[in-house]
């Protein structure tokens, strides 16, 4: 199947000039075909959404809607869902009473509406398309192609979509259809990106299928599955994995708070500065008359404290990134004190460390502090959290740049020890002996590159994180 891009459309490298004035002449056959068939997609698709309007009426439009993701069409917001959703009608929705997809009944009843090499696309669509999770493996953006491996069954295909090229990167994985029209791959509809600990979740969810398709070698098992629950995989409620803290805890933000006794403020303020193994006074401050407005204090983390952190499966460097930097500073720290006026109140992320800081304060400065009030807070609902307690935007500033150099300081210390550490995800080797091996330098990129596809996702959205990843390729001279 060929496919001419008209002389006059405009062109398929995005400048908006003519095609005969543009790329004509330095255009590729693959890349000609491939915006050629866009330009038919789009009127294929019209066809398609008149035809439709003969086959459901607007209420079984409506139940059809309600199956794919359980609003009604007026109550869908966003084209990509709906995109999404009519996508799913025509090539996997079938008909109740017919038991056909609706794109047979449209090729069966309405043919005449669509010219010969429309209709061939359209058996194309119908009977070459598979749904899976496809990760990038490579991207090449001059021509318009990036390699994708179906994450389950390791096929890999070689897909024509120029903005696709320029907006994903090297490990993204999407949950997406792949068509083969004439010679190409093709992306259809819009992919959703996934998450790693997404796609472990998955795994566990469709254990059976994958495990039957291992033992009977037959792949079309787990591609008419995921062909057919589309609309499932869609609508997976996924955990959030157990977020740790830097002590290896599960997250839990805890607040005491305490009156203090102003009297003693000098003292109080004395005693934070002096037990440096523990707290670190960053700021106070004074007004002219000498009266105590604020001061804040990190629970500062000792080489002791930064205990095992790997979550098993994931080699234990990306969620970890993530939880530190998900919600500003505050994550930052092990625990800190706060202080205005009489306000006394102490932070941590985890229970242990909540207790430990308390009784550090109790044993030194307890005789000052009168106990108002404890809260703990599981990550789910920090949210409640964020309105709750009133946050002075100066002070938030003011802890920033020292969250940041205690943070950047810590990372790199985590990050040259990661190199040591027997990885679960490595076949519970070190990073340093896997460099040793084929397999073992194998998977270490793919750790890798995983974690610098989160790197980069961070940069791409204008996130501030400290780029692990390189600290671990300088530590192992590893730069596949
Ligand atoms: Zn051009």
């Amino acid at each position: 199947m060929e496919f001419r891009i008209s002389r006059n459309s405009s062109c398929p490298c995005g400048s908006e000039n003519k095609y005969k004035k543009c790329c004509e002449s330095k255009i590729t056959k693959e890349q000609e075909n491939y915006y050629a068939l866009l330009q038919k997609s789009s009127v294929i698709k019209n066809k398609l959404m008149a035809c439709m309007s003969n086959v459901l009426s607007d209420e079984q439009m409506d139940f059809y809607s309600m199956i794919y993701h359980g609003k009604t069409i007026k109550e869908s917001f966003g084209e990509e869902e709906f995109a999404g959703f009519f996508d799913w009608l025509f090539l996997l929705a079938k008909d109740e009473k017919e038991d056909l997809k609706f794109l047979e009944i449209i090729i069966r009843d309405f043919a005449d509406m669509f010219t010969s090499l429309e209709l061939e696309i359209l058996n194309e669509y119908l009977n070459n398309t598979q749904v899976g999770f496809f990760k990038i493996v490579e991207i090449y953006s001059d021509e318009w192609k990036v390699k994708v491996r179906e994450y389950f069954t390791k096929k890999e295909y070689v897909i024509i979509d120029r903005k696709l090229s320029e907006l994903v990167i090297k490990g993204d994985v999407f949950l997406s259809k792949i068509q083969k029209i004439g010679e190409g791959f093709y992306f259809s509809g819009t992919g959703v990106l996934f998450d790693r600990y997404k796609i472990l979740q998955i795994e566990e969810e469709i254990e059976d299928v994958i495990s039957q398709l291992k033992e009977s070698g037959d792949n079309s098992l787990y591609e008419k599955y995921m062909n057919n629950n589309i609309p499932t995989l869609m609508n997976i409620d996924f955990k959030i994995p157990d977020f740790n803290t830097i002590s290896g805890e599960s997250l839990k933000m805890c607040i005491g708070e305490y009156k203090v006794d102003l009297n003693y403020i000098q003292e109080v303020l004395h005693w934070i500065d002096k037990v440096d193994d523990v707290f670190e006074l960053m700021d106070c401050d004074f007004e002219n008359n000498g009266e105590f407005i604020f001061a804040d204090a990190s629970a500062i983390l000792r080489e002791d404290d930064l205990k095992k952190y790997e979550n098993e499966s994931l080699g234990g460097i990306i969620l970890k990134q993530e939880i530190l930097y998900e919600d500003g500073n505050k994550f930052q720290f092990d625990g800190k004190i706060n202080i205005k006026k009489d306000k006394f109140e102490i932070w941590a992320q985890s229970e242990k460390r909540f207790e430990f800081l308390c009784d550090r304060v109790d044993k030194g400065i307890g005789e000052y502090l009168e106990f108002v009030g404890e809260k703990k807070v599981d990550i789910d609902e920090l949210d409640l959290l964020e309105n709750d307690v009133d946050v002075d935007e100066k002070d938030f500033d003011k802890n920033e740049t020292f969250s940041k150099g205690v943070t950047n300081e810590y990372f790199e210390k985590y990050y040259i020890n990661w190199c040591d550490k027997k990885i679960p995800a490595l076949g519970s080797i070190t990073p340093r002996e896997a460099l040793k091996t084929k397999e073992g330098r194998e998977k270490l990129s793919d750790i890798l590159l995983d974690f610098e596809n989160t790197e980069l996702h961070h940069k791409k959205n204008g996130n501030e994180f400290f780029e692990g990843s390189k600290v671990i390729r300088e530590e192992l001279d590893f730069w596949n």
